[in-house]
């Protein structure tokens, strides 16, 4: 990124957020000539479509996402720190499949995700996720931990 007062080709990113949805991000930057400081924002131009298994589409909610996977860990077990870190990986996964999303890609991101860091939290939200047929579906992936 070229500075707005000098243009020298030299700037540093001192500062980066996300807004609340997670769907822009603010960008401080310095310039390293001349000290100036600016702000840039960076956002998606494509909404991210989600193709469900009945073919419906919608539009990709990361709200939504964090929402599931906060159930999961039924608002206890993980900071909300942990919790935005972890759904911040889960949707960069998400993010390289481009503008089309198959639900399932979601739920398996998630899911893999989810049990490397708490295997209660992953059986949650494959409960909810993976629409067993019968219970000894989830008993057998229950039973992956005893
Ligand atoms: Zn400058």
């Amino acid at each position: 990124m070229v500075c707005p007062f000098c243009q020298a080709e030299e700037t540093s990113v001192v500062d980066s957020r996300k807004n609340t949805e997670g769907t822009s991000i603010r960008r401080r930057r310095n310039c390293s000539s001349c000290k100036s400081r600016f702000t840039t924002y960076e956002k998606a131009s494509i909404a991210q479509i989600v193709i469900k298994r009945n073919g419906n589409r919608e539009e990709f909610n990361l709200e939504k996402l964090y929402q599931g996977v906060q159930n999961a860990f039924g608002g206890q077990e993980l900071s909300e720190k942990k919790l935005k870190a972890l759904v911040d990986t889960i949707y960069n996964d998400i993010q390289e499949q481009g503008n089309k999303v198959q639900s399932e890609f979601i739920g398996e991101t998630a899911l893999s995700h989810l049990k490397e860091v708490n295997q209660v939290a992953y059986v949650r939200f494959a409960s909810v996720y993976k629409e067993f047929s019968d219970a000894s579906d989830f008993e057998k992936e229950a039973a992956e931990f005893n």
